[in-house]
């Protein structure tokens, strides 16, 4: 047997465990409605399986295909730097999802008031640096601030929830919280002084 024949069995070998990981992936997904990215994968790492047998019998001589070897071997470096876009994209939304993105407590603060649409110079002069809550799960207390609520969701409609009641505003905000082990999402409640008011029960994420 030759080297790359070796190689190329190898490969499939360590594919078919990454296909049974990617498999558990999806029907984790499906459950949340988000698998579509990770079907598209599973069915490549099923493309490069497949390129990897033919190139395996091919080599060993116990088939005889039609189209030259380096065809296939130019399919599969074409479709796995798709293969790597597709993951790499997938991730960085996964990680923003999980950590938030990266902001200046000025640019959050920037962000924020345009989203509630005040001036910034109000929102500073307003809000507190930070604010302290217990959380309801593990007891612990738990710091934050707005800019810190900002950076933890990308999209901040999900992050905050403005009511308009009576003639005054207030200001739910879905905060993150590392709670043994977990993410917990806690929803507290400021006023229209950005003065913390309230908080409900917290849900993992
Ligand atoms: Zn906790």
């Amino acid at each position: 047997m030759s080297f790359e024949s070796a190689l190329v069995i190898a490969g499939a070998i360590i594919l078919s465990v990454g296909l049974y990981y990617s498999f558990m992936i999806v029907s984790i997904l499906r459950k949340q409605n988000m698998a579509i990215a990770w079907i598209v994968l599973t069915a490549m790492i099923v493309f490069f399986l497949l390129a990897f047998v033919l190139y395996a019998l091919q080599t060993l001589g116990f088939i005889t295909l039609t189209i030259p070897i380096e065809s296939i071997t130019a399919f599969v470096f074409f479709f796995g730097s798709i293969f790597v876009l597709i993951l790499t994209v997938v991730n960085s939304r996964l990680f923003i999802d999980l950590f938030g993105i990266r902001l200046s407590d000025k640019e959050a603060i920037l962000k924020f008031a345009k989203f509630i649409d005040i001036h910034p110079f109000f929102l500073q002069s307003r809000m507190s640096p930070e604010y302290t809550i217990t959380c309801d799960a593990c007891g612990k207390n738990v710091k934050y601030s707005i800019p810190d609520i900002v950076r933890s969701h990308p999209n901040l409609e999900r992050g905050v929830k403005i009511e308009e009641a009576m003639g005054t505003v207030n200001y739910t905000f879905f905060l993150r919280h590392r709670c043994e082990g977990a993410i917990r999402e806690i929803p507290v409640t400021h006023d229209e002084k950005f003065e913390y008011r309230s908080k409900r029960a917290s849900r993992i994420l």
